[in-house]
């Protein structure tokens, strides 16, 4: 973090789009008048940057000054059509490697919700740069498309340290680690392995596993049972949302994007292009994430006395934007903020919680690689599109692996063996999971005959991928297809 002389830390602010602006201006205003120890320095992303044709919606210049400062606060970035095909948030995150995403959501005083006086009051902790969103895709055949789910330890133990981190600094009780380990046992299992044996290092914080799905459903049915939720990138998006929800919606929800060179902290909220430039928007999600960054550079009292403002803001209900008024009686962004501003040094009911400085483990700059004591071969997964029946493509197939160094062991469709028949009703498409195990395992990365053999499978059939079977320290290193033995 780079102070300035007068001992204010810059941070680079990306208005960003739509809303963005007027939020962005709404927050400076408080901060300004609450003699907070910033000082801004102007940059730009989203739109405007698109158009300019930048195709990451991000200049060098405000990646320099991101780099430079370690600590942004953005604003909603728009990705235009037919401008560029990334978004520009994405582009940020994976720039600067921001891995963890903090999603507070605690019940806000004066914001009446079905689910108010229940206690809420936890944080979502997302994996942010992995698992089906590292955008890897690929079309198999014209009708079947596929992503890859990438989760690696390393990722997930840096998530999980920092959720036990964040429950130390915030003096939580408890970690929730909600995971599909139960189906994908492989990519959601090692989360949940991970989570089993680095909690262990934090013996004060109690820890518990759930399913992601019945996470979901006990969000609803009791909230305030959770206290600090560990999870994958997907799963976090969609249940942090929901969370959200709870305690009155995306417009007011803040969040923190945190990596070891770099924070960015927003707004959950989009660019709401209907009320932008009229001054009717809600500055209370942004500037609840530049509370957050407060605490993140340690200047706690100040992010103290600015919440409490906008606490008893909220709870005396005066002069608040249409979002949180009943119809006719909102005001614009601008009396709300003067309302905050009038407040600051008030103090409400609703005390802030003890924080302490957050700090994540940093990960050391290299190729992350664990070399198992002992690697078999076992076989190997050949992806063919094909149009002829499992039957018809098992025998050819048994025909070519003949004198072959392996052997045809199954065939699967969607995940489901369909040769040899199990006897099920598997819908067909046009692209087979061919399973050929060798005759002998091998040690180390195998023998020259899965060339030979994919080899000849090319010359009858059109395969899109092959797939190694590994044996790592004894343990399979692949799931077995429903259906097979
Ligand atoms: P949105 O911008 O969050 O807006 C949805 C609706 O929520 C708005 O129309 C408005 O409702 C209400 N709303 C949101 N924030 C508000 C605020 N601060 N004050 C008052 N009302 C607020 O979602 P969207 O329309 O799906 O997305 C619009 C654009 O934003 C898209 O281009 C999207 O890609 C982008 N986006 C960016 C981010 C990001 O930068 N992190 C996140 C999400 C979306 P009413 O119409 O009822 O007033």
């Amino acid at each position: 973090m780079s102070a300035t002389p007068a001992s204010k830390t810059r941070v680079t602010a990306l208005p960003g789009d739509g809303i963005g602006p007027e939020v962005f201006e709404a927050t400076r205003r408080i901060f300004e008048a609450a003699n907070a120890p910033i000082e801004w320095e102007m940059a730009e992303a989203g739109a405007a940057v698109f158009k300019k044709g930048i195709a990451s919606g991000a200049p060098r210049e405000t990646l320099d000054s991101i780099a430079k400062n370690r600590l942004a606060l953005k604003g909603p970035l728009e990705t235009p059509v037919g401008y560029g095909e990334k978004s520009a948030n994405v582009t940020l995150r994976k720039h600067f490697e921001l891995y963890a995403n903090i999603r507070p959501v605690r019940e806000l005083p004066g914001i009446r919700t079905p689910f108010t006086g229940r206690g809420i009051d936890m944080v979502i902790v997302r994996e942010n740069v992995e698992d089906v969103y590292a955008g890897i895709e690929h079309m198999q055949t014209p009708d079947v498309a596929q992503c890859l789910k990438l989760m690696t330890r390393p990722g997930c133990e840096r998530i999980i340290r920092a959720a036990f981190g964040l429950a130390i600094a915030e003096d939580r009780k408890k970690v929730t680690c909600a995971t599909k380990a139960n189906i994908m046992k492989l990519t959601e299992g090692m989360m949940k392995r991970v989570f089993e044996q680095v909690g262990p290092d934090y013996p004060d914080i109690a820890r518990d596993h759930i399913i992601i799905d019945n996470c979901a459903h006990q969000l609803v049915i009791a909230p305030e049972q959770f206290d600090v939720i560990v999870t994958s990138n997907m799963n976090g998006d969609i249940i942090s949302d929901l969370a959200a929800g709870l305690v009155g919606g995306l417009g007011i929800a803040p969040s923190a994007n945190l990596g070891d060179h770099a924070a960015i902290f927003e707004a959950v909220h989009g660019s709401a292009p209907q009320i932008a430039g009229k001054g009717l928007a809600n500055p209370t999600a942004l500037l609840s994430a530049a509370i957050m960054m407060l605490r993140h550079i340690g200047a706690f009292e100040t992010a103290a006395t600015i919440e409490q403002a906008l606490f008893i803001t909220l709870a005396e209900g005066q002069n608040l934007t249409g979002d949180l008024s009943p119809r006719g009686h909102g005001v614009g962004t601008d009396k709300f903020v003067g309302q905050v501003i009038a407040n600051l040094g008030r103090a409400s009911n609703q005390p802030s919680r003890d924080y302490h400085p957050l700090s994540l483990t940093p990960w050391p700059n290299l190729t992350a690689h664990t070399e198992p004591k002992t690697r078999e071969l076992l076989g190997v997964d050949v992806f063919i599109e094909s149009d002829l029946s499992a039957a018809e493509l098992g025998a050819s197939l048994a025909q070519l692996a003949e004198g072959s160094a392996l052997t045809l062991d199954s065939i699967s469709n969607r995940g489901v063996q369909v040769w040899p028949s199990t006897g099920g009703q598997t819908f067909l498409v046009d692209h087979f999971d061919c399973r050929f195990m060798l005759k002998e395992p091998a040690q180390g990365n195998g023998p020259q005959g899965i060339s030979d053999l994919v080899k000849a499978i090319g010359q009858e059939h059109s395969w899109m991928h092959v797939e190694k079977l590994q044996r790592f320290d004894g343990k399979d290193a692949f799931e077995r297809p429903q259906g097979e033995a």
